[in-house]
């Protein structure tokens, strides 16, 4: 994936139920998200409107970096959505949005070559990769049943059950921080991989690394999200413990 997209809608479950002095965390957390999200969303409209000299698209730049690496059993399609781009590892498709697939643009080839180097991580079972889609199970059962067992704990004073419901959102964070490397080590493959094939002068790999890093950026601001989240639990388990 080009940008994470938070866990707001499941981690942030029980939200609207507690609005006690720690909802701070979950603000913060939320206005880091939405502060790196906008920052990707600039910086991708800044280079897509700067055309790539080899005048290849997105898709053109994709078969040539994924050729290049050995690479001819991953198929390139379209997908609707805005910053939508992602490798599906179980169907070996990469997947670009419409300003992607087919535009001529420094922040299309970047994005496209983000999503090559998912691509090569899968082919080379890259080792945080492989630990990441390990931890898919346990990282969805965990963002969503964390809340509810942890409210359970909290309004029964239950502490065995507020203490799994920090468990279980640990396993949520934990994907979280193991997804960091993977999608930095992708933009970093990426740009080396623009070089190499020559899709990219040396100049316009700037811009692709503005767009890489402010993408990086929003996955960053979701594991702090996700930590402050954490921390809250802890403040509030913690409260009504002292409080008993
Ligand atoms: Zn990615």
């Amino acid at each position: 994936m080009l940008l994470s997209y938070g866990y707001y809608g499941r981690m942030g479950y029980g939200m609207g139920m507690f609005f006690d002095p720690t909802m701070i965390f979950v603000l913060i957390g939320l206005v880091l998200s939405l502060m790196a999200s906008g920052m990707v969303k600039s910086t991708f409209a800044k280079y897509s409107r700067v055309r790539s000299m080899s005048g290849l698209t997105g898709a053109q730049a994709a078969e040539r970096i994924l050729h290049r690496a050995g690479i001819y059993d991953v198929s390139i399609a379209r997908v609707s959505g805005h910053l939508t781009d992602h490798y599906d590892p179980r169907t070996k498709t990469l997947r670009l949005s419409e300003a992607t697939y087919g535009a001529a643009s420094v922040a299309a080839v970047g994005v496209a070559a983000h999503e090559c180097g998912h691509a090569i991580q899968h082919q080379q079972r890259y080792a945080p990769l492989v630990l990441r889609s390990t931890l898919v199970p346990a990282a969805n059962l965990g963002s969503s049943l964390a809340w509810p067992i942890f409210l359970i704990g909290l309004i029964a004073s239950l502490p065995a059950l507020t203490t799994a419901g920090i468990l279980l959102f640990g396993l949520a964070v934990l994907f979280q921080l193991v997804t960091l490397p993977v999608e930095i080590n992708a933009s970093r493959r990426a740009v080396g991989l623009l070089e190499s094939t020559g899709v990219l002068g040396h100049t316009e790999n700037k811009g692709v690394k503005k767009v890489l890093t402010a993408a990086a950026l929003t996955y960053v601001a979701s594991l702090a999200a996700s930590i402050l989240q954490l921390v809250r639990l802890l403040v509030l388990a913690g409260g009504r413990r002292s409080n008993d």
